[in-house]
């Protein structure tokens, strides 16, 4: 079996798209379409072969490549059901497998953000690609589901192995991180790793991706149990999605 290797590259103002080879031929899948244009000169790059689009959910900004590039290349486009999805062939849920060569991908749904959105999770590879739902010390925004529906879906992601490393679609870390020191003021790698990206982004350097126990330990939306953040924030005795609820809140407002 040969080795997944991922290709990762920035697209209109902050989107990631990402190209993951799993085949021996050369064969890859783009997960989400952000910008065909964006997903050619990836393909050039590399100098692999579109086979699939993986698609996270229904939001322009990760689906407005798929009809060119699956005209182009006869692409198998795999993705959430409904009528949202351009030139779906194949509609998965929560709890679907299905391989690339010989790499197995468990679809998480993580609704929330968008109601149809999943989360493709590389079992072997420890990869998971994470679409809109959780970013580098954030998450998405929740346009069509409520907190505790995201909250759950959170809750599926904080259980993947640590080492997971996590795709996002967005580069919102920066902005990300100024946030969680409001809301986590005592938190040692919290602050070392504003600093870290703060650099990064000083060089023009992605800070993607990440990892799930990074995440566990320095992000606010996945910290609702964590007795600071709940005396900084007081409340105490709430239920975890409620915190979460606030914590989403105050970033709304940020
Ligand atoms: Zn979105
Ligand atoms: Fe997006």
């Amino acid at each position: 079996m040969s080795k997944l290797e991922i290709h990762q590259f920035p697209c209109h103002a902050d989107n990631y798209g990402a190209l993951v080879r799993f085949g021996d031929a050369g064969e890859c899948a783009s997960i989400d379409a952000p910008d065909d244009a964006a997903v050619e000169a990836a393909l050039a790059t590399t100098g692999w072969t579109l086979s699939h689009i993986l698609v996270t959910h229904w939001h322009a900004d990760h689906v407005q490549g798929i009809e060119p590039l699956k005209e182009k290349h006869g692409c198998r486009v795999i993705g959430p059901g409904g009528s949202k999805i351009p030139g779906l062939d194949e509609a998965v849920g929560h709890g679907d497998r299905f391989e690339l060569g010989a790499h197995p991908v468990a679809v998480i749904a993580t609704p929330g953000h968008t109601m149809d959105m999943i989360n493709f999770h590389f079992v072997d590879d420890d990869v998971v690609f994470t679409g809109d739902t959780l970013f580098a010390m954030g998450c998405g925004r929740l346009f069509e589901g409520d907190a505790k529906t995201m909250w759950r879906s959170l809750e599926r992601l904080m259980a993947l192995p640590p080492q997971t490393k996590v795709y996002c679609g967005h580069e919102y870390t920066l902005a990300n991180a100024r946030f969680a020191v409001t809301v986590d003021p005592d938190n040692g790698e919290l602050a070392d790793r504003l600093s870290e990206v703060e650099k990064l982004r000083e060089a023009g350097e992605p800070t993607l991706p990440t990892t799930i126990g990074r995440e566990l330990a320095t992000n606010p939306f996945l910290r609702v149990a964590d007795p600071a953040i709940r005396a900084q924030l007081g409340l105490e005795s709430a239920a975890d999605w409620e915190v979460f609820a606030e914590v989403r809140k105050r970033k709304d407002n940020a």
